[in-house]
């Protein structure tokens, strides 16, 4: 499933392709929106953002559209017109005279007045997106060191999206090993000190792999790996899925775990020393 990078890096090609532009034409499939076509039509699309992992595209009349694409929902861009060659049901297409935007396979999709959606049922419970511009470090510190969440452990915290939101397999292996501590503890049993690193790595990791399309592990390293000729996936991340491979900082065999069906990835050597 795409994380927070992901999905804010499809909310901005989303924007890109179909931002000020009116909107010349609209499909909805449901029956519960199909009058929005005609509502629609005529009206353009301010910006897409994200919001954990929905998206929501804003409206020039106030309405705003939630969607989303628990496994198997995907949106296709093309020049305007071209429907993508594809087997999924379309579900949303919207078309303003140079791009189209399609939305494929996803069955959660709602529309909302603009002042409808902080109380949407899946968006108030969401904790912070380090990638929604209002979110600052502190507002992500102030997850790590709240009561509410301290007896829980870290490992499932950081898929909760009520802790912090974005995150998911990947960036929990990769916040973990930036933040050099050992995945096993609960969240109070963390010092204060590395309260902050995770914090830190939570903000950091998030923001790099928006900004890389994916890439979490450090730049220099990266470079010289590149160098290397190494490959994407040898390159891309610290931890995640490098079992048996050696750690880029020490050199030590990453090992992997099982916790609560999914897996972590950590390095011993530079994590358990504590
Ligand atoms: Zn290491």
């Amino acid at each position: 499933m795409p994380e927070g990078p992901e999905i804010w890096r499809t909310a901005d090609s989303l924007t890109n392709a179909l931002k000020d532009r009116p909107i010349e034409d609209l499909y909805f499939a449901f029956d519960e929106l199909k009058d929005y076509e005609a509502k629609l039509k005529g009206q353009s699309v301010k910006n897409v953002e994200a919001r954990g992992k929905a998206l929501l595209t804003f409206f020039s009349n106030n309405k705003v559209m939630y969607s989303h694409n628990q496994l198997y929902g995907k949106w296709m861009i093309s020049d305007s017109g071209k429907q993508p060659d594809t087997n999924r049901s379309l579900r949303v297409a919207i078309h303003n005279g140079k791009k189209s935007a399609y939305l494929y396979s996803a069955s959660d999709i709602e529309m909302l007045d603009r002042e409808e959606v902080d109380e949407h049922s899946y968006i108030q419970k969401l904790g912070p997106d380090v990638l929604h511009p209002e979110t600052t470090y502190e507002d992500v510190l102030k997850q790590f060191q709240s009561d509410e969440f301290k007896n829980r452990k870290l490992t499932t915290l950081l898929l909760d999206q009520g802790f912090v939101s974005g995150i998911g397999n990947y960036l929990r292996s990769e916040i973990m090993f930036y933040a050099k501590v050992n995945p096993h503890k609960k969240l109070r049993e963390y010092t204060d000190k590395q309260q902050e690193e995770l914090a830190r790595a939570a903000y950091k990791l998030t923001t790099r792999s928006y900004e890389t399309g994916g890439i979490t592990n450090d730049p220099k390293i990266v470079k010289a790996l590149k160098r290397e000729n190494a490959s994407y996936k040898d390159y891309r991340h610290f931890v995640y899925k490098r079992t048996d491979d050696r750690c880029h900082k020490c050199g030590s065999i990453i090992e992997e775990e099982k916790t609560g069906g999914r897996k972590i990835y950590f390095c011993p050597n530079c994590q358990l020393e504590d």
